[in-house]
C-alpha cells in the first residue's frame, strides 16, 4: 500500500535491519527500541491490524508464529523468554497501520505492560 512505511520497508524503499524473512513474513529491528532486543514481525501483505485479518489471511498468524519461533532460536532468547505486543487501533497507540508484532527481549521486563 502506498504511504505505508512498512510496505516501503518490504519493497526495499526504506532500509531496515532484517532479522528474518520468508515468502510471506518479514522481521526487522525497531528503529526506536524499547528493549535490548526489539524486533517487529510483519506479514508482507498489507493488513491494517489484527481485526482486518480475515478469511485465508488468518493463516498468516500461523506463519508469524513460526517466524517468531525461528527468531527466538536465532537470537538465543528461547530460555530467557520475551514479550509480544500487538497494538490495534487508537487506544493502543498503534502508529503504523500495517499489522505488526513487537518482540521485546534481552532484559527482565517489568510487571506491567500498560501505562
Ligand atoms: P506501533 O505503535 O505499535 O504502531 O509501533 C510502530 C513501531 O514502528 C514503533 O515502535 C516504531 O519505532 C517503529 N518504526 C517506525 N518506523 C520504523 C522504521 N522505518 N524502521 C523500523 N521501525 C520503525
Ligand atoms: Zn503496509
Amino acid at each position: 500500500m502506498e504511504d505505508c512505511i512498512f510496505c516501503k520497508i518490504i519493497k526495499g524503499e526504506i532500509p531496515s535491519n532484517k532479522v528474518y524473512e520468508d515468502d510471506e513474513i518479514l522481521a526487522f529491528n525497531d528503529i526506536n527500541p524499547s528493549a535490548p532486543i526489539h524486533v517487529l514481525i510483519i506479514p508482507k501483505k498489507h493488513v491494517a491490524n489484527i481485526l482486518e485479518l480475515k478469511g485465508d489471511d488468518i493463516a498468516l498468524i500461523e506463519k508469524i508464529t513460526k517466524a517468531i519461533q525461528n527468531i527466538s532460536k536465532e537470537l538465543n532468547i528461547e530460555e530467557n523468554g520475551f514479550r509480544l505486543i500487538c497494538n490495534c487501533g487508537p487506544d493502543s497507540g498503534q502508529e503504523v497501520n500495517h499489522l505488526h508484532f513487537h518482540l521485546l527481549a534481552g532484559k527482565k521486563m517489568g510487571p506491567k505492560i500498560i501505562s
